[in-house]
Order: structure tokens, then C-alpha cells, then sequence
């Protein structure tokens, strides 16, 4: 698959052209690659290629991923990206480091109560609904400070930040204003005293306008993998 490859290499281009624009440091920009419906082998692919963070949305498709690749759990990092239901928060506690998707107290509460002991406190992002969006998952902005506090307090997990995904949008400027008003969410939280690190935001089509205004972490599936075939 010499495609995925390439595709990697520009994805790394973009981030590096978008991180110098903004007179970042590219090194500060985690790239998560989306593997959602792609099989196992993909992911082997990317990270014989040097990827070693990957995100997933699906439990069920995810463990089987998960599994398929333990040779190589050491050296990969999985970041559950997804909806996540209350009564499937157990194998994601378990097997993942990552989750970006908390949209409520309640799953983190069950996140930190299934973290097994022997494991560090699962990395979790709170997602923010920074559009408004009435099909979208994720805290309001009001909600998001109260909520931020009570994650934050929870023994078995390490608030790092937050999620966004923005509604879609044409130019580079307007897609910008979605992902500066979750940067400036995450400015006041941290001058409220929360010490978090991390901006997740930023797919295949807006991840320019995400380095922009300070994301940590971009998200690509598309730009790497191609298009997701849903059919089956
Ligand atoms: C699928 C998905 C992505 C990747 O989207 P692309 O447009 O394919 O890059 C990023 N974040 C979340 C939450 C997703 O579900």
C-alpha cells in the first residue's frame, strides 16, 4: 500500500506548512491517524511508516483491531474518538489510552471506575458541542466549565483537554472561528486552574485552520486511509 505512505507524508506536509504559518513548532502537533473501517493490516502499514497514534470510533470493530495488532501494543497509542454508551465504557477503560469523546459526567464517572489499577488514568478530552449543533454530541460551552471540574476530580482519569468537531464549513477563515472559540474555552479553563494541554481538533478538511488557532492533536482519516466504505 505505497498510497498510505504518501498520504501520510502529506498529511505530516500539511501540518508542518500550517504549524510554520502560525509560527509553531510542528513537533507540537500530535497527527492521529483514523483508522475507523480500515482493517488491522492498514494500521500495521502506518506504523511500520512511524504512525503511532491511531483513533477508533466503534467498540466492537476496534477491540478486534486491537487485538489483531497486540504485537505492537508497546509502541501504539489508541485514542477512542467515537460515541461512547454507558454500557460499552468497560473495554474502552480497559483497553485504550486515550478517550477525546466524553460528552457526559456520567461515562467519565464509569471510565474511572473500570481504568484497571495496574494501568496509568486514562488521557480524556471533555467533547464540546462548539457549533451548537442539534445532531452533535458534546457539552455546551456554558456547560462545559462545571463539567470540566467534576472529570477533572475523578481518581482514575487525567483531564487533558478538549474535543471538538466543528460544523463543516467553506474557507479556511470561517472554518477558524469554530476552533478559536474552543481555544478560548480551553484559555479559560486553564486560567480557572485546570492543567490541561491538549486541543483536539482538526480533520482531513479543516486541519489547517485547527494548527491556526492551536491545535494539539488533528484527527485524519480521509487524508490518509481514503474514503470509508460504510457497506459493510
Ligand atoms: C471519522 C472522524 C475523524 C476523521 O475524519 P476525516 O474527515 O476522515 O479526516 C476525526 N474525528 C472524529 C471524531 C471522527 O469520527
Amino acid at each position: 500500500m505505497p498510497d498510505l505512505i504518501h498520504h501520510l507524508a502529506a498529511v505530516q506536509q500539511r501540518i508542518a506548512t500550517a504549524a510554520n504559518a502560525a509560527g509553531r513548532d510542528p513537533r507540537s502537533i500530535t497527527l492521529l491517524a483514523v483508522s475507523k473501517t480500515f482493517p488491522a493490516e492498514d494500521v500495521r502499514e502506518a506504523h511500520a511508516a512511524g504512525q503511532g497514534a491511531f483513533g477508533e470510533n466503534y467498540v466492537q470493530e476496534s477491540l478486534a483491531k486491537i487485538e489483531a495488532l497486540a504485537d505492537l501494543r508497546d509502541s501504539i497509542e489508541w485514542h477512542f474518538i467515537g460515541p461512547l454508551q454507558s454500557n460499552k465504557t468497560r473495554p474502552v477503560a480497559e483497553r485504550f489510552d486515550w478517550v477525546h469523546s466524553v460528552d457526559r459526567l456520567k461515562i467519565a464517572q464509569r471510565l474511572s471506575e473500570q481504568r484497571p489499577d495496574h494501568l496509568p488514568p486514562l488521557n480524556v478530552c471533555l467533547q464540546v458541542n462548539i457549533s451548537g449543533e442539534a445532531s452533535k454530541s458534546g457539552v455546551s460551552v456554558p456547560e462545559a466549565v462545571e463539567v470540566a471540574q467534576q472529570i477533572a476530580a475523578l481518581p482514575r482519569l487525567q483531564l487533558r483537554g478538549l474535543m471538538a468537531i466543528p460544523e463543516a464549513a467553506g474557507s479556511v477563515d470561517e472554518q477558524r472561528v469554530p476552533h478559536r472559540h474552543l481555544r478560548e474555552l480551553f484559555e479559560r479553563l486553564c486560567n480557572d486552574g485546570l492543567e490541561l494541554d491538549t486541543l483536539s481538533m482538526g480533520m482531513s478538511s479543516d486541519l489547517e485552520a485547527a494548527v491556526l488557532e492551536g491545535a494539539t492533536i488533528v484527527r485524519i482519516g480521509t487524508a490518509i486511509f481514503g474514503a470509508r466504505d460504510y457497506s459493510h
